[in-house]
């Protein structure tokens, strides 16, 4: 099947089905010929491609440093393990976050625990207060906090950072829907206020790189670590090697390590969507002032986005006042007529395998609440006006009419 002409510049969006996703790639004949440049040169494995891009990520961000991996949750893996994340750790995150958050600690054997979201979706900092108090009373400190940017909206970095910094407890932002905004007048990803932050090149993120992901951080100790457990703990650097007077094809393996290298594949299309990062953003914000301006037709209420957001979710809370429907009825009469709603997330504390590890329906009462109001709607670069009037079309016939 032919999706695409070759040599065409215009964004090829492979539409087999009228179907519109929730979210989905941008790929133009630029990214193309960037891959296959790779795939026609001696190197595909990480080399120079993922230099350039860890850098193109510096650059962006403001972050000293970047090590870019196979996904997003590799990346947050090797952040628990270069914070010293162990089996005697305790790691707190949101309920309302993809389960790769949490599972990162319990990839490391932490004991995992959750703090409840504010009216952003993103951890509220008032009941992160409540619970160090409680946590300090109980002497069961986290030793780290991963803070997630629900939707693209950074959350409340200063205040945590505030909160955590006097019990020494570290923070990796999880930014997975994060590229792109803005917190406190930087770009996620400066570490202004966390040890490292995470990004997602998964497909219905921002940017792409098929699969992928990177750590920001400003401390070269952390970065040196992150690179090190990126591949095997293997090394070459004479200054980290044991045994010093050795020929140079020697190597150590220092730590225990994972293969979790980006190719240059990935880091090539990497750079050339980073050219597009912020017309992608620009475009988002459109389509959201687009819903926002047509809220009278709109069966819920927006998630208000105070920061400037990545928009990498525009997600409504169906309610009762607004809606003469329930968020399941609409979201299956949505998806009857070709439009890819979605729920993001299903609590994480409530998935079988957390709920195994005792916690229960009733432990995070707003982020359980949310799990029954919200509604992700479509929102990605190439989503035309057309497309985005026909979601605004279906979404109306829910609304209780005055
Ligand atoms: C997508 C996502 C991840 C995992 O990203 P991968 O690159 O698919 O591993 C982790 N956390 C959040 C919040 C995400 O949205």
């Amino acid at each position: 099947m032919n999706f695409f002409k070759s040599g065409s510049q215009k964004p090829i969006r492979q539409k087999m089905t009228s179907f519109i996703p929730y979210g989905t790639q941008d790929i133009d004949s630029s990214d193309i010929s960037a891959v296959v440049k790779v795939l026609k040169s001696s190197n595909l494995t990480q080399g120079e491609q993922c230099d350039l891009f860890e850098k193109e990520i510096c650059d962006y961000t403001g972050a000293n440093f970047s090590c870019a991996v196979n996904s997003a949750t590799s990346a947050l893996h090797i952040a628990c393990l270069a914070l010293g994340i162990d089996n005697s750790s305790l790691v707190w995150t949101s309920p309302i976050t993809f389960v790769a958050s949490a599972n990162a600690a319990k990839m490391c054997g932490a004991e995992i625990d959750f703090v409840d979201i504010n009216e952003n979706l993103n951890i509220c900092p008032e009941k992160l207060a409540e619970k160090l108090i409680a946590a300090k009373r109980l002497g069961k400190l986290p030793k780290a906090i991963i803070v997630v940017h629900m939707c693209g909206q950074a959350a409340e970095m200063k205040r945590i950072s505030e909160l955590t910094r006097q019990f020494d407890i570290k923070i990796i932002e999880d930014a997975s829907h994060a590229i792109g905004a803005e917190y406190d007048g930087q770009k996620v990803g400066s570490c202004k206020y966390s040890d490292l932050t995470v990004f997602s090149f998964h497909p219905v993120k921002i940017i792409t790189t098929g699969e992928g992901g990177v750590v920001t951080t400003n401390s070269n100790l952390l970065h040196e670590k992150l690179c090190l457990l990126r591949s095997h703990g293997v090394t070459r650097e004479k200054r980290l090697l044991n045994n010093k007077k050795q020929p140079d094809w020697y190597y150590e393996q220092i730590l225990l390590g994972y293969n979790y290298r980006m190719t240059d594949i990935q880091a090539a299309l990497g750079i050339s969507q980073m050219r597009k990062l912020d017309g992608y953003v620009k475009r988002r914000h459109e389509i959201a002032t687009l819903y926002d301006e047509s809220e009278s037709k709109l069966p819920g209420t927006p998630i208000p986005q105070a920061q400037y957001s990545s928009y990498h979710l525009y997600v409504l809370r169906i309610n009762s006042e607004k809606s003469i429907n329930k968020r399941d009825h609409i979201f299956k009469d949505l998806r009857s007529r070709g439009i890819g709603v979605n729920l993001h997330y299903y609590p994480v504390h409530l998935q079988p395998y957390y709920r195994k590890l005792g916690f229960k329906p009733g432990d995070f009462p707003a982020a359980e609440l949310y799990a029954q109001e919200g509604l992700s709607l479509p929102i990605f670069p190439t989503l035309t006006n057309e497309e985005h009037e026909k979601v605004i079309q279906a979404l109306e016939r829910h609304v209780i009419k005055v």
